[in-house]
């Protein structure tokens, strides 16, 4: 049995489905949903490192599909955790419709106010007791009960990360809101200066003390050099910050 992946077909309409359910989906789990999908559709058995080529490639041909739409899968490394995502993800117009849509105007208020919080604070995070008193500026149009449950859902989305008794920017608010995030030039947000996407919880360098990578930007160019790609001298940083 083989698996012709050349066609846009029922793996790469349930593959899309899974990944549109989720909002945001840990590359080992949606590996193993993709193997089962794969299974049903084709028979075809096939073992994780070549499920994860076939996934990308699947991925690849849905994002020419829905590209018109402005929507992409995206594949991100998220910064905190160093675990790969991927996010389905709407240009930020359209994600702002979408959560219109979803949500009354008191509650995307909600989600607003913690999202600026989150921001504006230097790790990236906020007390989940901190987001919950948001409500109170609110004129008590959502209920604390109703806050809890919004918060719940957009960690489950992507939107916001629970880590270590803290929330912090999710992985799907920082594709999602890339372009936002990057206009508000906020000192403690940085370009990594390899990939010149959004490096957040990045690595600095210690000599230069202004060049920040990703940590994966990072090692994989030292697996090469010693030396800051920006600056040039020996990279003293350690990988742990
Ligand atoms: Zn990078
Ligand atoms: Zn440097």
């Amino acid at each position: 049995m083989v698996l012709d992946l050349e066609d846009y077909s029922d793996i790469h309409r349930a593959t899309l489905q899974t990944v549109m359910n989720h909002g945001t989906i840990e590359e080992e789990r949606l590996c193993q949903i993709f193997k089962l999908v794969c299974e049903k559709f084709t028979q075809y058995q096939q073992n994780d490192e070549e499920a994860k080529r076939n996934l990308d490639r699947v991925v690849e041909t849905i994002n020419e599909k829905i590209s018109r739409f402005d929507q992409t899968v995206i594949k991100h490394k998220y910064g905190l955790n160093e675990i790969e995502y991927y996010v389905f993800t709407s240009t930020a117009k359209t994600a702002l419709a979408k959560l219109q849509n979803c949500f009354n105007e008191f509650e995307l208020e909600y989600f607003k106010q913690m999202f600026t919080n989150i921001i504006i604070n230097e790790r990236l995070c906020i007390k989940p007791r901190d987001a919950l008193n948001l409500q109170s500026n609110l004129n008590g149009k959502v209920t604390k009960i109703r806050a809890e449950k919004l918060t719940d859902l957009w960690i489950t989305t992507g939107y916001f990360y629970r880590n270590n008794d803290l929330i912090y920017l999710g992985p799907k608010s920082i594709s999602e809101f890339a372009e936002t995030i990057q206009n508000l030039g906020l000192d403690h947000i940085k370009k990594c200066s390899l990939c010149e996407d959004i490096a957040a919880w990045g690595i600095t360098c210690n000599s230069c003390k202004t060049a920040t990578f990703h940590k994966q930007c990072i090692q994989k160019f030292l697996a090469r050099s010693e030396k800051c790609p920006s600056c040039k001298k020996e990279w003293t940083q350690s990988m742990e910050q």
